[in-house]
């Protein structure tokens, strides 16, 4: 089998994907037609064509965050987000995608508050025809955020654990990284730890030595993107073995760090050295609207610039179902990746 086809079949795990950058052109055609027959004020007219980012543009992360205004002003009534939520799953499970953690920051707008956000995304899990694939939500806090909203957040990311732990997993820290102080969400996360949920935090998208030792002290369950943590793309060696110590595993999104010029190309990617050195790592989109791309295509990257062959990538797979925020489902995502294994005659 030709390698794009196997990276597509393979059974992938997709375990840092944001729902509002995760919309493709198609659902974004789909919310404005839904929106416009509902009456809903239209903002997006000049600005769909601005929302994805390749490598060549001249936008880099900080731009990034502006993006995003445009994806929020389509889902924003709860009937828009259930439909964005259902059409995004429905992408991942086409291209191969087996279980997923979508997540999402729930805001208020004119037609919802936080706790409708989170029940329309619920509902979109609930009502897609879940028959291959497993979807799970982490609630996000943005960094943007007064102590005031994130302890909201994290009120209602445990409400809703005890009320759906079959569905809501977790809790991430993500937005801008220039903005905001790791500190001051500490007691929010530290809350929703002790209420049962498990902890992703967006770590080294920029250099701050200090900030990313904070964080891996603080012992999350995974961190993404993890840029400038090893010595050769802006980390330092303290940095560097306070991961290597922790082992905690860190969700790498290729395509966009390098269209935000986070990292300045494929083949200068950390994915080689935390590979090398054995950090558990699991590939991932980050925001596939934004970046054009899909879980297959990461996979294909990954195996394109550092040489992987099929064994290793299912491998990668294989060791992504580890990672799963639902324990339950790790048995039964890792059996469905090794019979794909099997049945093509992989040796793990
Ligand atoms: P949403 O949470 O609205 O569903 O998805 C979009 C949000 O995810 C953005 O407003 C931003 O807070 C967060 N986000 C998306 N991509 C990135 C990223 O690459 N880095 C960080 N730090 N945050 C991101």
């Amino acid at each position: 089998m030709e390698l794009f086809n196997f990276c597509r079949e393979l059974p992938k795990v997709e375990l840092h994907a944001h729902l509002n950058g995760s919309l493709s052109k198609s659902t974004m055609l789909q919310l404005k037609r839904l929106n416009a027959d509902s009456g809903v004020k239209d903002e997006t007219n000049t600005f769909m064509d601005e929302f994805v980012m390749g490598a060549g543009d001249t936008r880099n992360l900080a731009d990034c965050f502006q993006i995003f205004s445009i994806a929020h002003a389509l889902t924003i009534t709860p009937q828009a987000l259930q439909i964005a939520t259902i059409l995004t799953l429905q992408e991942f499970q086409d291209d191969g995608c087996c279980y997923i953690e979508l997540r999402s920051t729930p805001r208020d707008t004119p037609y919802m508050n936080k706790r409708q956000y989170i029940d329309a995304i619920l509902e979109g899990i609930r009502n897609h025809d879940a028959s291959n694939i497993i979807s799970r939500l982490i609630i996000s806090i943005n960094r943007n955020m007064l102590q005031k909203e994130s302890d909201e957040i994290a009120d209602l990311a445990i409400e809703y654990f005890q009320k759906h732990p079959e569905l809501v997993v977790g809790v991430e820290l993500s937005g801008n990284p220039t903005v905001g102080d790791f500190q001051s969400f500490v007691p929010a996360l530290t809350r929703a730890r002790d209420a049962g949920l498990k902890i992703a935090l967006h770590c080294g998208e920029i250099c701050n030595p200090g900030e990313i030792l904070e964080m891996i002290n603080f012992k999350p369950d995974r961190l993404g993107h993890g840029i400038c943590i090893h010595p050769k793309s802006g980390g330092t060696e303290e940095t560097w073995q306070a991961l290597c110590r922790s082992l905690i595993p860190v969700e790498l999104c290729l395509t966009s760090n390098v269209n935000t010029k986070s990292v300045p190309g494929y083949d200068l990617h950390h994915f080689k050295e935390f590979y090398e050195a054995g950090i558990p790592i699991i590939i991932n989109t980050d925001d596939k609207g934004v970046f054009a791309t899909s879980l297959s295509q990461e996979y294909m990257l990954c195996a394109e610039t550092f040489q992987l062959d099929k064994t290793q990538l299912a491998r990668l797979a294989v060791g992504a179902c580890q990672h799963v925020f639902d324990v339950k489902s790790r048995d039964t995502v890792k059996s469905k990746v090794l019979e794909f294994v099997n049945k093509h005659g992989l040796c793990l």
